[in-house]
């Protein structure tokens, strides 16, 4: 058991904090515009996906301050610091986080992925959704990607030969995570690599176990048995 406690990071805002709004700031340096657009083109692929418009993104972020953002999500701050913890239990010491990083940057729109021991979040997972479930499936889905790098080789080979079967049978989206109740609608790329199915997998058969289980009846029942060997590896 470890006591070391998850440590929380600001990153520095990419636009202009406090009240500068992005098309002010666009007006006094005509490379903010240059920005600004390509920042507004970022999203035109996630339009049908966030529940707030496009340009409302972009004026959260121009508006809020890394100071005023912990202020309004603290207990959504506090909530994912206290999951880090606890998944932080079931990880080896060599697999465990101690740096969560809230990426302010509107580049890093929906991100969110590890890099030794700091995990990285976008902050718009907080804003966009202001929803325990949501983050909760973004860090079980990145703490499902620790556990498949502590596979033991036998069992990440079976990974792969599972992955490569589901691809033939073009069975990807019954664990694209998006898909699922309360999950953020862009989240799950599992036709990527073994890695990405097992952290979509890891992810449902913990926080959607039972959705998984009836779409799973609704897929030829001459896949059941491969589909189950992935619920149960990802299960471990
Ligand atoms: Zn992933």
């Amino acid at each position: 058991m470890r006591t070391t406690s998850t440590l929380l990071t600001i990153a520095s805002l990419l636009l202009a904090g406090g009240c500068a709004s992005v098309s002010e700031d666009a007006t006094r340096s005509p490379k903010r515009v240059e920005v600004a657009i390509a920042d507004r083109r970022q999203f035109d692929s996630f339009e049908s996906l966030i529940p707030i418009p496009p340009d409302s993104v972009l004026t959260l972020y121009s508006q809020l301050s890394p100071e005023e953002f912990h202020q309004r999500y603290r207990p959504l701050v506090d909530f994912v610091t206290f999951l880090v913890d606890s998944f932080n239990t079931t990880v080896d010491n060599r697999h465990t986080i101690d740096t969560v990083f809230i990426n302010h940057a509107v580049a890093d729109f929906a991100e969110a992925g590890q890099a030794g021991r700091t995990l990285y979040i976008s902050s718009s997972y907080f804003f966009l959704f202001n929803d325990t479930r949501i983050l909760r499936s973004v860090l079980t889905h990145e703490f499902g990607h620790i556990r498949f790098r502590m596979l033991d080789s036998a069992s990440a080979l079976h990974m792969s030969a599972l992955w490569e079967r589901l691809r033939e049978t073009a069975l990807f989206y019954l664990f694209r995570d998006g898909e699922y109740s309360g999950n953020a609608r862009f989240g799950g790329h599992p036709e990527e690599n073994p890695a990405e199915l097992y952290a979509s997998a890891y992810n449902l058969v913990r926080n959607r176990p039972e959705e998984l289980r009836v779409r799973f009846r609704y897929a030829d029942s001459a896949h059941l048995p491969l589909l189950t060997q992935i619920f149960d590896l990802a299960s471990r």
